[in-house]
């Protein structure tokens, strides 16, 4: 076994240093904690990035994984896969959506859904009604599509030339909407919470309102949900908060319950636009990647995953606006369920680190927005654990 030094200094020889990483070495977790190389406990409220939504290491997930590995990992989408079509059906149950596509992440998945929508204005209406509307401060990914679709000018920068006929507005901003959307407009793509871009709420007349100018323009409504779905924001999907409705949704992150898979869904209608060879992937939807959604979504839907992730992510809201009141370097609290972000008037980076000293895993976006989004199954107990550590490393910050 590598001690965390070890490892640290061989990731530095090989790795390419396409990510600031932060001196930490994992090597084994059970449920919200985590244990590095050198045998620290941490309490893990970043959960692989709104990935480990069950925990690290759910039974069912681990049983799954080990079930089907046994039976079949791969084979190709030139066939079909038993638990790739039970996943589908599962998905189309509880997701308003029809059919699916699969792939292996979230940035894939927005790929797709934007070839799907372009494809579809192109069959059903013309030839240049090609632009997708995205808003600024979002996050899709870092494909070449996805970092454009990406309404973030550091994501793109010594990428170009980027691919054209994407078109940015201020998110929350119907007005900025109704301005930009028009004849050209094939698609609008939103995440109903921006996560990586500081964890911003859409409001319901925002949503309403894009849905309605999409309607008006021929125009798709695709909701990333690639951080909000599978019960972040405690509900399955975030858009249900909403009572808005896209034609076309992506998922990733918690969708394998730690195991790399995507989806794209789409209404009937939308999804009629693809024909056999327009769109694969190798490894999209392979048995093993399925087995271990499929057992996450059971646990999910089943264990009251869902329901906890409201309450206890309600209590902990409360829990940090308490806090904030405390301190006057806290300037918003805000979030849904458990995606819940900090904004403060000083970079959170020493707050990150000081709380990692002390136990507790949570990240920064933005520069000064603490995000915290642990599993969806801990207890008040570990928000009550996780707030002393924040406390503590909070009053050493002038006030
Ligand atoms: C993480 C994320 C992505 C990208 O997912 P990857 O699996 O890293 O490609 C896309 N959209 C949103 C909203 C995300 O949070």
């Amino acid at each position: 076994m590598m001690n965390t030094k070890e490892i640290l200094e061989m990731g530095e020889q090989y790795l390419m240093r396409n990510v600031g990483r932060i001196p930490l070495a994992p090597v084994r977790g059970k449920g919200v904690q985590l244990w590095d190389a050198d045998g620290n406990e941490y309490l893990d409220f970043v959960s692989g990035i709104a990935v480990n939504s069950l925990g690290h290491c759910h039974p069912a997930v681990v049983d799954a994984i080990t079930r089907q590995a046994n039976k079949l990992i791969h084979c190709s989408n030139l066939y079909y896969i038993e638990p790739q079509v039970l996943l589908a059906k599962m998905l189309a149950k509880h997701s308003g959506m029809s059919k699916a596509f699969f792939c292996n992440s979230g940035a894939e998945a927005n790929e797709a859904a934007i070839k799907l929508a372009r494809k579809h204005a192109k069959l059903k209406y013309s030839q240049e009604k090609i632009e997708i509307i995205t808003a600024q401060q979002s996050f899709h990914g870092r494909t070449l599509a996805t970092i454009t679709a990406t309404g973030q000018t550091r994501y793109q920068k010594g990428f170009e030339p980027l691919p054209g006929g994407f078109k940015y507005v201020p998110f929350n901003d119907l007005e900025a909407m109704e301005q930009a959307v028009g004849a050209a407009t094939c698609a609008v793509m939103l995440e109903p919470i921006q996560g990586e871009g500081g964890v911003n709420e859409a409001s319901r007349y925002y949503l309403e309102g894009v849905k309605m100018l999409c309607r008006e323009h021929s125009a798709l409504l695709i909701f990333d949900e690639v951080q909000t779905g599978i019960g972040r924001t405690g509900h399955f999907l975030a858009y249900q908060h909403y009572g808005v409705e896209p034609d076309i949704l992506t998922l990733a992150k918690a969708l394998g319950g730690g195991f790399p898979i995507g989806a794209m869904l789409a209404n009937d209608d939308v999804a009629a636009t693809f024909q056999p060879g327009d769109h694969a992937s190798t490894f999209g939807g392979n048995p093993l990647a399925c087995a271990a959604a499929l057992a996450a979504l059971e646990e999910m839907l089943t264990g009251g995953v869902i329901e906890n992730a409201a309450a206890v992510g309600s209590y902990m809201q409360d829990r940090l606006r308490g806090l904030a009141g405390k301190y006057d370097y806290v300037t918003e609290v805000r979030g849904l369920g458990l995606l819940l972000g900090v904004e403060l008037a000083i970079d959170g980076g020493g707050i990150v680190s000081g709380c990692q000293e002390k136990g507790l895993l949570i990240n920064c976006v933005n520069g000064n927005v603490l995000r915290f989004i642990p599993p969806l199954t801990i207890t008040r107990q570990d928000v009550d654990q996780a707030m002393g550590i924040l406390e503590t490393v909070m009053d050493t910050i002038k006030k």
